[in-house]
Order: C-alpha cells, then sequence, then structure tokens
C-alpha cells in the first residue's frame, strides 16, 4: 500500500491535521483502535482561547507560570495567537460550545487567572472530536483503517518512507507514504495508575527512540491530582479541574481543607500526596457540595452521572479522590510547524513536544495546542511537498516484532529514568 500522506492516530491532532490538506492529497489515516478511542473523546474541561487582546499577557504569563519558565515561548505564542482561528474553524466544523445567548461562555480551572476557557457540558473531547470525525469520514481524499497498529517506521538512513503494522488478526502491512505523521497521543497505557485509554503506551516514541529521531523531556509527566478513587482495574475516571474552578474543595479524612484548589496541577497533586502519607490514607476527598446543584447537573453531567453510577451522589456528598498520571509533557523534539529530526516525519499532539507546556501543561492548552501544531504541520508539509524518489515496499518480517510490546515499554520507560537520573 502506498499514499501521499500517512498519519498514524485520529484524537484531534491526527484528524485536524488530515483536515487541513487540500483534497487533490491522498491521506490514510490508521489507528490502533476503533476511531472513538483516542484521549481526545475523553477530554473533559474545555479548550483554552486568546477571548480579547487584554488577555493575551496573562494568557500567556498562566502558561508560562504552570510550566515552571521552562516552555518555549515562540511556542506558547504561536499557540496563543492561533486559538481564535482554530475555535472558528471548530465552529465552523458544527462544534458546540456553551453560550450566554449569542456571546461565549467562559469557564476557568485552576492556575488561570481569567476564564478563557471554551466547553461543551463536561464533554468537550468528544464533542470536539466527534465532529472531526465525521467531517474527515466525508471527505472522499481521506481514508481510515481502524484497529491497526503502527510496530515500526520504514527509514532509508534519515528519511521516513513509511511504517510497518499489523492489523488486529496479527497480519503484517508495509505502508509508504511521501510524508508520515505521528499523532499517536500520551503514553498512560504504560502506568498502573492513569486517566488515558491503556492503549496509548507511546509506541511512537519508541520508534523515535530506536531510530535516533530527537526526543525531549522524558521525564515530564503530568499527574492529575483528581481522579475518583476505586479498587477496580482499568483507566480512572477525571473528575474535572473546572470543578475546583466553580467552588470545590478538597479535604483530609477529617473534613477540612488542606490546600488551594486552585494552584498548578502538580502543586495540587504534590499537597494531595503529602496529605495521604501525613494521615496514612490511599485518598483524599473532594467535596462538589458547595457548588449549586443546577450548575452541577448542567455543566459537569457525565461527572455527576458517573459518581452516581459508583455510588456517590456529588450534590450532597465528597467523593473520595487520588491522584493518576495524566498528560505526557514530553514528547518526539518538533520545531514550531512539527517537524521532527527525521526527513519527511512530522509528529503532533501528545506525542511530540513543541515545547509549550514546559515541565506542566496549564489546563486545557492541550487540545488546543494538538490543534494548532496539526494545522502548522500540513501547512509545512504542503508548503515542502514533493515525492519520494523510491517507494518501493520494503519486504516484511513479522517475526523481528515478536516481543515489540515488551521492548517498546523498556525502552521508552528507560528512557524516563535516564532523563530523572540526569536531573538529580
Ligand atoms: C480524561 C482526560 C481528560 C482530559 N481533559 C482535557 C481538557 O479538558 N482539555 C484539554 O485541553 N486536554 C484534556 N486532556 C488531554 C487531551 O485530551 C489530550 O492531550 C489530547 O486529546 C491528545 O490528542 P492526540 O490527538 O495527541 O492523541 P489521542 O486523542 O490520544 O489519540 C491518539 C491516537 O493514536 C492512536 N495510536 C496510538 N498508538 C498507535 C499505534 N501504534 N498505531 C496506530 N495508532 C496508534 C490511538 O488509537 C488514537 O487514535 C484530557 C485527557 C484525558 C485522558
Amino acid at each position: 500500500m502506498n499514499t501521499d500522506i500517512l498519519i498514524v492516530g485520529c484524537g484531534v491532532a491526527g484528524l485536524y491535521c488530515a483536515l487541513n490538506f487540500p483534497e487533490n492529497r491522498n491521506i490514510l489515516i490508521v489507528t490502533k483502535n476503533i476511531a472513538r478511542k483516542s484521549d481526545s473523546y475523553l477530554a473533559q474541561g474545555g479548550i483554552c482561547v486568546l477571548r480579547d487582546e487584554a488577555d493575551y499577557n496573562a494568557f500567556f504569563e498562566d502558561t508560562m507560570k504552570a510550566g515552571h519558565y521552562e516552555n518555549n515561548p515562540e511556542s506558547v505564542d504561536i499557540m496563543i495567537r492561533s486559538s481564535q482561528g482554530v475555535i472558528e474553524d471548530m465552529v465552523s466544523f458544527g462544534v458546540r460550545f456553551e453560550k450566554n445567548g449569542e456571546a461565549f461562555n467562559y469557564t476557568k480551572e485552576g492556575a488561570h487567572s481569567a476564564p478563557r476557557i471554551l466547553f461543551h457540558e463536561d464533554e468537550t473531547g468528544k464533542e470536539i472530536t466527534s465532529h472531526l470525525l465525521e467531517a474527515a469520514k466525508s471527505r472522499k481524499n481521506i481514508t481510515l483503517i481502524e484497529n491497526f497498529t503502527m510496530v515500526d517506521l520504514i527509514c532509508d538512513e534519515n528519511e521516513c518512507r513509511g511504517i510497518i503494522g499489523h492489523d488486529e488478526d496479527g497480519n503484517y502491512k508495509a505502508i509508504t507514504a511521501n510524508y508520515t505523521v505521528l499523532a499517536t497521543g500520551g503514553i498512560g497505557g504504560l502506568f498502573e495508575h492513569s486517566t488515558n485509554y491503556r492503549h496509548l503506551t507511546g509506541d511512537a516514541l519508541a520508534l523515535a527512540i530506536k531510530y535516533n529521531v530527537k526526543i525531549k523531556h522524558m521525564d515530564y509527566i503530568q499527574i492529575h491530582p483528581t481522579t475518583l478513587y476505586t479498587k477496580k482495574d482499568g483507566r480512572e475516571f477525571l473528575i474535572s479541574e473546572s470543578v475546583r474552578g466553580e467552588g470545590a474543595i478538597l479535604l483530609n479524612s477529617k473534613g477540612e481543607r488542606f490546600t488551594d484548589e486552585l494552584k498548578p496541577r502538580d502543586v495540587v497533586s504534590k499537597a494531595i500526596f503529602a496529605q495521604m502519607e501525613r494521615e496514612g490514607t490511599e485518598h483524599v476527598w473532594l467535596s462538589l457540595v458547595p457548588i449549586p446543584e443546577e450548575e452541577i447537573k448542567s455543566h459537569f453531567p457525565n461527572i455527576y452521572q458517573h459518581c452516581l453510577d459508583e455510588g456517590y451522589d456529588v450534590t450532597k456528598e465528597p467523593i473520595p479522590v487520588v491522584p493518576s498520571q495524566h498528560y505526557f509533557m514530553g514528547g518526539i523534539d518538533v520545531n514550531g510547524f512539527s517537524k521532527t529530526s527525521m526527513d519527511r516525519l512530522y509528529a503532533v499532539g501528545e506525542t511530540a513536544c513543541n515545547g509549550v507546556h514546559g515541565r506542566n501543561r496549564l489546563a486545557s492548552n492541550s487540545l488546543l495546542e494538538s490543534l494548532v501544531f496539526a494545522k502548522r504541520a500540513s501547512s509545512d508539509i504542503n508548503l515542502n511537498y514533493n515525492s519520494l524518489k523510491d517507494n518501493t515496499l520494503p519486504e516484511v518480517k513479522p517475526e523481528k516484532y515478536e516481543n515489540y510490546r515488551e521492548e517498546y515499554k523498556e525502552l521508552i520507560l528507560s528512557s524516563i529514568e535516564k532523563e530523572k537520573q540526569s536531573h538529580e
């Protein structure tokens, strides 16, 4: 099989990248699971936007401060300046953000000094991603293959010529492409407790390490302070930061507050871990009771229902919460147009690191960052477009990949460990 542009992953980054190519380019998107199973569908809180010029400096400063000033200021500027255009695009795809009459209704989350987050109930990610998916499916030039897992890159020295992968029955296939875009999301599947889908195991990162494509900030891993505490297996259920933005408070086992709930995520997580250690408990409590009942039911219907299903009525009682792995700030090192250090290879979304988030991501910046830099990848590819000199399909040897899951996990975890040690 060969194609003009191959995109690996169909979260917001992969889909929006595909939709920004002209219709005379053949785009093939492959995804490891069914299309709906991406973290993009899970985003609850919302998506940041520059409300008006008066908020530019505060938005910039909040992003930098949350990132401990290790962010790339140019990337932050690009993200903020491009935000209004991206939101206009989303609306043109049919995405519905909450409004007060004709005007957008903005919410606030931890570490934001002003309300600048657009949302759709507590399912903003689903609202955005489902519309992008629908649009991609309606384009004749875009083909989507589900349940196809990339396991290798096809490389000739420092040039990427496509990928090798397998379907759900274990049939291996090579796909060549003039340009390959990696949009494989985060690494939560490598951790015991994570809010991410279990199949998101950072496969693109493992391949970057294997082929010496530059990577960055491997140990910048965000822990979300508030996921619902449970003894059940599987993905942890997130209790969005915006509940704290709207007034929810954290309590210890005596029902006392012990921290400022609106500090950045890493600071709040640290305070919770310290509290758990002091009390010898496995969780702390989060009370949504200060939020008016109608506000809980209209703004957070999904959280309300999920907690009810788990036996907690959040309008009346606190819920047990614990921090979990949530987001990866590091990734494949890319420039301002999402280009990696390998020719014809791009990386977008959570799998890439353009430096927007620094050491710690500001809430609701990742959908925006994924969209902005996915669009920039397509424009760069379009601008420089030329065909591979040789797109011969290589011979695929499935026996090479017998233990790839364990090998790739080990590659990533040891790279994280190495980077951690270099900071000690
Ligand atoms: C519970 C939760 C709540 C969140 N809330 C917010 C929020 O309110 N606001 C915000 O801005 N951000 C939020 N985030 C973060 C945000 O959702 C993600 O960072 C963003 O959606 C990442 O998009 P993506 O396209 O890079 O990856 P994803 O949406 O995760 O998509 C990755 C894709 O890659 C595919 N894939 C992976 N490996 C392979 C492989 N080997 N071969 C083929 N395909 C592969 C997957 O199947 C999937 O299609 C939240 C995240 C979670 C988990």
